[in-house]
């Protein structure tokens, strides 16, 4: 009864809150999904799956065995997992094995600003790349969402396009808890996403962005930058990841003098280069940042602090580390999802307005997941009699006694779609 209050409370709350939205601005990654729900034939007729299962997924795609362990390594654990295809006859062995399923639109930034906008957030600005025309016409019309063209004008980002043709696509394979692919049975709802992204792992920021953004910096008041999942260590033209962090961190600090508070958004990162910069240069400079269990448990391994606890999203092991995060790089501010709950940990007092925060998000991740659209506020009421997770009420009670704000959330039982609620919990919670 406590917990269905809270989110009543918060319903009513953030549709006060909406009202008096800040401007939001969002980079750096957008891209085209192909969605394919997994059929168990498709993968049997190519492989016997039991032969790719391993504890550890590769860190890139080079080969199609690759492909194969990073698929099997996801669905065998039903475990979110993303990796780069880092060459083309892959991309081309994937696209003639799969096609590119259902195109539609995809990349952090761009699941963020959809949602945002659609939520009634009343100026949404998201920063593309490349500007194609196959890219820019996924984008929902909206009157709340644009983009800066090459000339520099603020427009609906289907106006800014100056080139065309597809330059990337990100296949997600989604599969359900129960399907069974060479005898392997998955445990819980959850996706695999093979990326080719040549066009973009650099994650730059056009100049055009560069010299017309600051011209219209007074109108937003925050920035959620996201898309470090398609980064490289080293690229093809000798590039190395520290170099293309320089732009990022300098961008970063040139917005944070304007005042601007900044949320970074994790994700599958499986480069342990990238994943340290955005930990050590990037986390210091900023307000908040958000992530699943599995990149928290990532970052733990790269600090020597694992623990298959951690993975398994042990709330006292998730807490401890969360604190110990927020101590060592200066963070103001880390919002934690797993299945069942949230946790908040920051310097921020006021911890009913970011219940209510969560709360919110957790109702637009419950749309999400149920109906596989992104919900305007007003239908957060649909979802308002989902039960609240039981795994979440034993994790707020074991942190009861910390500063911790925890909050048990709604599960769907049997979700539309998984992908693009971490993005939607994040950017809801962070920009209200
Ligand atoms: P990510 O893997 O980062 O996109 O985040 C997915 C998050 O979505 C999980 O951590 C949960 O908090 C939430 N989620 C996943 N499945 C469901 C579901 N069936 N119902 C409600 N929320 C879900």
């Amino acid at each position: 009864m406590k917990w269905q209050g809270v989110y009543e409370k918060a319903y009513k709350w953030a549709k006060e809150e909406i009202n008096d939205s800040p401007g939001i601005a969002l980079g750096f990654h957008s891209v085209v999904d192909g969605l394919i729900n997994v059929k168990e034939n498709e993968f049997e007729k190519i492989a016997d799956l039991r032969s790719y299962v391993q504890d550890e997924p590769p860190i890139s795609i080079k080969t199609p065995e690759d492909f194969l362990k990073g698929f099997a390594y996801s669905f065998s654990k039903g475990k979110a997992l993303q990796i780069m295809i880092e060459s083309e006859n892959v991309y081309k062995w994937i696209k003639e094995n799969f096609g590119f399923g259902q195109i539609r639109l995809g990349g952090t930034s761009a699941n963020m600003a959809v949602a945002l906008s659609k939520f009634g957030f009343k100026d949404v600005l998201i920063y593309i790349y490349p500007l194609s025309k196959d890219l820019v016409e996924l984008f929902p019309e909206s009157d709340n969402l644009k983009t800066i063209d090459s000339d520099g004008n603020i427009v609906h980002p289907k106006h800014a396009w100056n080139e065309e043709g597809i330059k990337a696509v990100h296949w997600i394979f989604e599969f359900k808890k129960g399907q069974k692919i060479s005898g392997i049975e998955c445990p819980r709802d959850n996706r695999f996403i093979a990326s080719w992204n040549p066009v973009n792992s650099k994650l730059k920021i056009s100049e055009s962005f560069k010299i017309n953004f600051p011209k219209y910096i007074d109108r937003y008041r925050k920035f959620i930058i996201a898309g470090f999942h398609i980064m490289r260590e080293v690229y093809p033209d000798g590039e190395t990841v520290d170099k293309r962090f320089d732009e990022l961190v300098s961008f970063v600090k040139e917005i944070k003098e304007k005042g601007i508070s900044i949320h970074a958004e994790m994700a599958s990162i499986r480069y342990p280069k990238v994943r340290k910069n955005i930990v050590e240069r990037i986390f210091p400079l900023i307000d908040s940042s958000g992530m699943n269990e599995v990149e928290l448990s990532w970052i733990a391994k790269d600090l020597g602090f694992y623990s298959e606890e951690l993975e398994r999203s042990n709330p006292i092991k998730v807490y401890e580390f969360l604190k110990f995060l927020l101590k060592e790089t200066g963070i103001k501010r880390i919002h934690y999802h797993t299945l069942g709950y949230y946790i908040v940990v920051s310097n921020d007092e006021n911890k009913e307005k970011e219940l209510m925060k969560l709360s919110t998000a957790a109702l637009a991740a419950a749309y999400r997941a149920k109906f596989a659209v992104s919900p305007n506020i007003d239908d957060l009421e649909s979802v308002m009699k989902i039960p609240i997770s039981d795994t979440g009420k034993k994790a707020a009670e074991t942190l009861k006694s910390t500063d911790a704000i925890v909050l048990p959330t709604k599960v769907v039982e049997k979700p539309k779609l998984t992908v693009g609620l971490g993005d939607t919990i994040s950017s809801i919670a962070f920009c209200l």
